[in-house]
């Protein structure tokens, strides 16, 4: 492909996953329009690539519209807070995101007659009763919950993505990502990873939620960006496909092993479990492997050693 032939926008490209997309984007010879408003995201994401040619930020919040000059190849549309922290204080900016801004993100895509990828996530699934996780399942959702702000959005834009690609033929794709985590999450954004990593190096107590036997499976953001990616171009899968880690670990032994990573001291402190957290949560990915060939490389412990050299190296945002 000639350099720049293609261009893809990223919304919510100035986040955490949505940076390492426009990096790995701009690597492979994509131009890249990333547009983000940073309510949670940071410019320091995406200032690295500001001076690349190929790359154009445009700050805007999807919700209230946007449009693009010149063509457009893909959409992928990631703006919407991630981290439960986020999402609960910003409830109805993440249901407007899920709704309106994915509305204005499918217009764009059907204007300029662009593939649609939405990033959907595990969360569709609630609290499962189904596990692992099948796309298949139809999931365990309190609609009226304090994490239905997030849960229902996703699962609202998931219909709307599949109206649009009903009603108006557009090739639109969903990928629903599980826990994933790498450099570039905020150190302040409350999801487990970052805040175990941040108390650790501090010294402090790790806080795990209720008596940590719940599970996640987490997946480095390389492997995450790499399934995205191979969805966006797949020639006979849509989705819904899961991308997500395939080894489960409780919450506690997570906090032990980045404790131990780290070299801390940290004591671990319990606290009080959040309403609706998941209690079981793993992908069952072989639709990924099967239709996209994919698998994640990266084992936790390398992934979270080199998420904890990145976290040391950019002391600055753990506010030493
Ligand atoms: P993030 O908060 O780091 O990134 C989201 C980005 O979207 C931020 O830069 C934020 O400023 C931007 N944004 C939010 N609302 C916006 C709006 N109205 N207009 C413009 N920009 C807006 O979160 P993340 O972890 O990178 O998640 C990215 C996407 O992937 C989200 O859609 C999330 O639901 C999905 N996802 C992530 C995970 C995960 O483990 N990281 C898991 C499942 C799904
Ligand atoms: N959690 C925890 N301590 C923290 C932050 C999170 O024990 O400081 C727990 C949380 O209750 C959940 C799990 O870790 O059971 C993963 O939470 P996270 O916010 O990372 O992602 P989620 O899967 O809930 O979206």
């Amino acid at each position: 492909m000639t350099q720049y032939e293609e261009r893809v926008v990223v919304t919510g490209g100035g986040g955490f996953v949505g940076s390492h997309l426009c990096e790995r984007l701009l690597r492979e010879g994509f131009a890249v329009v990333c547009i983000d408003d940073f309510s949670t995201g940071s410019v320091c994401n995406v200032e690295p690539l500001d001076g690349h040619s190929g790359f154009q930020l445009l700050e805007a919040d999807v919700s209230t519209g946007f449009d693009i000059r010149g063509a457009v190849d893909a959409v992928l549309h990631l703006a919407s807070p991630a981290s439960p922290v986020d999402y609960l204080r910003r409830p109805l900016e993440t249901m407007r995101a899920g709704s309106t801004g994915t509305q204005h993100a499918l217009d764009l895509a059907c204007r300029k007659g662009a593939r649609f990828l939405l990033a959907s996530t595990s969360e569709v699934y609630g609290d499962p009763q189904v596990h692992p996780q099948p796309e298949s399942y139809w999931g365990h959702v309190n609609p009226v919950g304090p994490r239905s702000v997030y849960d229902e959005a996703k699962r609202f834009s998931e219909a709307l993505t599949v109206a649009h690609r009903d009603a108006r033929g557009l090739d639109a794709r969903i990928v629903r990502i599980f826990n994933t985590f790498g450099p570039h999450m905020r150190a302040d954004d409350g999801r487990m990873i970052p805040n175990f990593i941040r108390q650790a190096i501090a010294g402090e107590p790790l806080t795990v939620a209720g008596d940590g036997s719940q599970t996640r499976s987490l997946c480095y953001v390389s492997d995450t960006v790499d399934g995205i990616l191979r969805l966006l171009w797949a020639p006979g899968e849509q989705g819904p496909v899961n991308i997500g880690g395939i080894h489960e670990m409780t919450v506690l032994a997570t906090a032990e092993m980045i404790r131990s990573l780290v070299g801390s001291s940290s004591s671990i402190e319990f606290v009080a479990r959040p309403q609706d957290d998941p209690g079981l949560r793993r992908p069952d990915i072989s639709r990924a492997e099967r239709s996209l060939g994919w698998r994640p490389a990266v084992s936790i412990e390398a992934g979270i050693k080199r998420t904890i050299d990145w976290f040391l190296e950019n002391s600055i945002l753990l506010g030493s």
